[in-house]
């Protein structure tokens, strides 16, 4: 099996048999994202305790790509602290720009497989949606706009 195929099956994984794709009974940050270019909607639910990422989910309905990416960075941050968890959406919008190293991308794991995003334009609204939301929920959380990182992502 070639790397391509490796990806593709992983991606279809996800999407087919999501490990994430439910309701969270006590989360403490829900929000939702939507992506209007391809009709991705869904909902991030957090449940996030002493600055920990304990649980997650997510609801709604999109594209393979952008259901597969929420899913897998919800394996990815769960049991992370929040400051790791935005680590790896910097690492993952850094691949999808094609400026991220191979050990940032080697820290995303199965995200990984992402990463010919790159030269898809028009997918990469679906693959960051979730890491996007995820970091407006940390944003939302603070009560404040102001990321710690204010370069990151901001044409995005
Ligand atoms: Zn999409």
């Amino acid at each position: 099996m070639d790397t391509k195929e490796l990806y593709r099956e992983i991606l279809n994984e996800h999407n087919i048999n999501p490990n994430h794709k439910k309701e969270l009974d006590g989360s403490t940050i829900s929000l939702n994202g939507v992506n209007p270019s391809c009709g991705d909607n869904i909902t991030l639910n957090l449940k996030v305790d002493n600055g920990i990422i304990t649980d997650g989910s997510f609801t709604g309905s999109g594209c393979a790509i952008s259901q597969a990416s929420v899913d897998m960075m919800l394996d990815l941050v769960i049991g992370k602290e929040k400051s790791e968890a935005l680590k790896l959406a910097e690492n993952f919008m850094g691949m999808i720009k094609g400026t991220a190293t191979e050990n940032q991308i080697e820290e995303l794991d199965e995200a990984a497989c992402l990463q010919d995003i790159s030269k898809m334009p028009a997918r990469v609204k679906c693959a960051v949606l979730g890491w996007r939301t995820m970091k407006e929920c940390f944003e939302t959380e603070n009560g404040s706009t102001t990321a710690e990182n204010p370069e990151c992502c901001s044409s995005n």
